[in-house]
């Protein structure tokens, strides 16, 4: 594919509604105050998963009690936090062998280990702070469609479990005639060659942000929803300050934490070609007889090929969220690459998860399984699909933590954990983030874009 990227802008007005933000929180459109601060500690640019759980941190322990502004452009918790499967599945053997040639054996194996444990920490944050948002540990399945990609992967899986560089002690393969019955576990997912299940969760992903959110709010930040930033400055003040622009006047703060996702190269200009706005397609379909989503008892991604899949997450309340929809417009790049519009559905794909569990599921053909509601949101893909995790380049007291490359739930609980304790002083190398994370000048001047294989 060759492309060239589209200028980003900021996020648009009248999103689509996903279904997560059918039940809005009391601070969805909140202000702290009137107008906001002029002056704080720590600005935070962005109420999604990485900005709010980044906030949740800097005041965990009470140990470094600074002054947070948040500004968010939209609604709280209105970008792809709010658009996504809810899907927390760790990559712990997908792309490691990929990663262990291209960064080595250890960060490769660290960034398995790091994913695996996002699962847990995300578990126990929620425990800890008693949030509602629907948590559910489960098995993630991915079945594999085509024979060819099953073979690619199987001998890929049998050559990490050779060399010995990831955990895949939690990791079940099943080929041959069991794989269509054990993809579903009960009901299986028709024509499946092999399928490897590993440990996984779901979430509400809208209650689990907001439910951090208004802990904040409680502790004093300062949130400004609909308070797009419209510039930073380009250097720090003579007092060490960044200027931070919105359409409400300007606020200067000693540390600057860029939680912009698919959007920040719109006000970060060096991020252009580094973090892509890649826009994604997401649907809740309903079956009238619950009981049947109920024998559903694991997520699952349905690879139809390399790249391109369906994941599916079957819920408590009887409906089943199901995103990707690829096969019908990713050979397009106009649809998604660069994208920042999550106003509009994709066109071509807006029909395409009717139906989908009838032909994909043994057993849901006569099932009336139906599409309730379809989204679009904005992902933010980096040009290595490593996130931007740690302070920008030449940039003191500039932080990111971004690029999430559509994969942020099994990432930002301990990413942004991590991203606490450099906000309060440690270096990128006292925690405990895989080095692939770290933003380097390195990264920023390389031209290489895996996202379009050049
Ligand atoms: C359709 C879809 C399906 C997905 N499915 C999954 C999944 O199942 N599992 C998974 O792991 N990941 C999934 N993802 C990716 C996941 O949602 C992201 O990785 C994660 O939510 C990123 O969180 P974030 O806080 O970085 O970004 P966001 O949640 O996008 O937050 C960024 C915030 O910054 C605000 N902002 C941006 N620019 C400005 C500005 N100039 N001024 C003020 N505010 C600004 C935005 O309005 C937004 O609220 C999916 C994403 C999409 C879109």
């Amino acid at each position: 594919m060759t492309a060239t990227t589209p200028p980003c802008q900021r996020p648009v007005a009248d999103a689509t509604t996903p279904f997560w933000r059918t039940e809005l929180h009391k601070l969805d459109t909140f202000r702290s105050t009137e107008e906001p601060p002029q002056e704080c500690d720590v600005v935070v640019i962005g109420s999604g998963y990485a900005g709010v759980s980044t906030a949740y941190h800097i005041l965990e322990n009470n140990d470094f009690p600074p002054s947070i502004v948040m500004l968010e452009a939209r609604e709280a918790c209105s970008g792809a936090s709010a658009r996504n499967g809810g899907h927390v599945k760790p990559d712990v053997y997908y792309n490691i062998l990929k990663y262990t040639k291209k960064y080595g054996a250890e960060a490769a194996a660290s960034f398995a280990r790091f994913e695996a444990a996002n699962v847990l920490a995300v578990k126990q944050l929620v425990e800890k702070e008693g949030i509602d948002c629907d948590f559910v540990m489960t098995r993630a399945v991915d079945a594999y469609l085509d024979a060819e990609h099953a073979k690619a992967t199987e001998d890929s899986y049998k050559e990490l479990v050779r060399i010995g560089v990831a955990d895949l002690g939690d990791v079940q393969l099943v080929h041959g005639e069991k794989a269509e019955k054990a993809s579903g576990f009960i009901t299986g997912i028709k024509d499946t060659k092999c399928c490897f299940s590993f440990t996984a969760a779901h979430l509400w992903p809208y209650k689990l942000v907001m439910g951090l959110l208004s802990k904040l709010v409680d502790k004093g930040i300062n949130l400004q929803t609909h308070t797009p930033v419209t510039a930073i400055s380009e250097q720090r003040d003579s007092e060490g300050r960044w200027t931070v622009t919105t359409n409400r006047g300007s606020i200067r703060a000693k540390k600057l934490i860029l939680a912009t996702n698919g959007y920040t190269a719109a006000i970060s200009p060096q991020f252009h070609e580094k973090i892509v706005p890649v826009r994604g397609i997401c649907s809740r379909i309903v079956a009238p007889d619950a009981a049947k989503v109920s024998r559903l008892t694991s997520s699952c991604s349905i690879r139809y090929g390399k790249g391109i899949y369906d994941y599916m997450i079957p819920r408590l309340d009887g409906s089943i969220v199901i995103g990707g929809a690829k096969p019908r417009f990713w050979h397009d790049l106009n649809h998604w690459y660069g994208v920042t519009d999550d106003s509009k559905l994709i066109e071509p794909a807006k029909d395409y998860f009717d139906g989908l569990m009838q032909r994909h599921f043994n057993g849901w053909e006569e099932s009336g399984a139906y599409t309730d509601m379809v989204w679009t949101g904005i992902m933010g893909w980096t040009t290595d699909f490593m996130p931007y995790v740690g302070e920008v380049p030449n940039k003191p007291g500039q932080l990111i933590i971004a690029g999430f490359s559509g994969h942020g739930m099994p990432l930002i609980c301990l990413a942004s954990k991590a991203m606490a304790e450099i906000v309060k002083g440690s270096t990128f190398e006292d925690t405990k983030l895989p080095f692939i994370f770290k933003p380097t000048m390195e990264r920023l001047l390389s031209t290489e874009n895996d996202i379009l294989g050049k």
